[in-house]
């Protein structure tokens, strides 16, 4: 049984990787390196959108993005299918961003142009989620808090 660096009680993981007392994140090293290869692999696509030309950056953001589709769909553990689905997200802002053409509109309306479509896809994949998890109450289900 581990012990929480946190609160300091013998605890268990929950579903989410978290402690069953206060919450605090537990998670296994192993797990470490899938969000570290997507940052590595989304720094390079930004790097390449800057330095070399940004329809490279597009064309990696999407192959990113593709890759953490399938990933998310093929992973056999839910945690990793959440956590693919969910930096999906991360490349989608830079394609979106990078496709508009907002030469001609004032850049008041760059962001509600850009964000809308986003939004619409950040609440699919928490609609998504939640119900792979059935439920609806993400942050709170399975944390205990404890009262101050
Ligand atoms: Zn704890």
């Amino acid at each position: 049984m581990l012990k929480c660096p946190n609160c300091g009680q013998k605890t268990e993981r929950t579903r989410n990787f978290a402690c069953q007392w206060c919450a605090y994140p537990l998670i296994p090293k192993e797990y470490y390196w899938e969000p570290i290869v997507y940052l590595l692999a989304i720094t390079g696509a930004e790097t390449i959108t800057v330095i070399v030309q940004p329809l490279w950056g597009i064309v990696c953001h999407t192959i990113i993005l593709v890759a953490a589709i399938v990933h998310s769909s093929l992973a056999s553990d839910y945690r990793y299918r959440h956590l693919a689905l969910s930096l999906a997200l991360v490349p989608l802002v830079r394609i979106i961003s990078l496709c508009m053409p907002l030469a001609n509109i004032p850049q008041m309306w760059w962001y509600p142009i850009i964000y809308a479509p986003l939004l619409v896809a950040a609440l699919m994949v928490v609609r998504i989620l939640a119900i792979s998890q059935g439920r609806w109450d993400l942050p709170s289900a399975g944390y205990r808090f404890s009262s101050p």
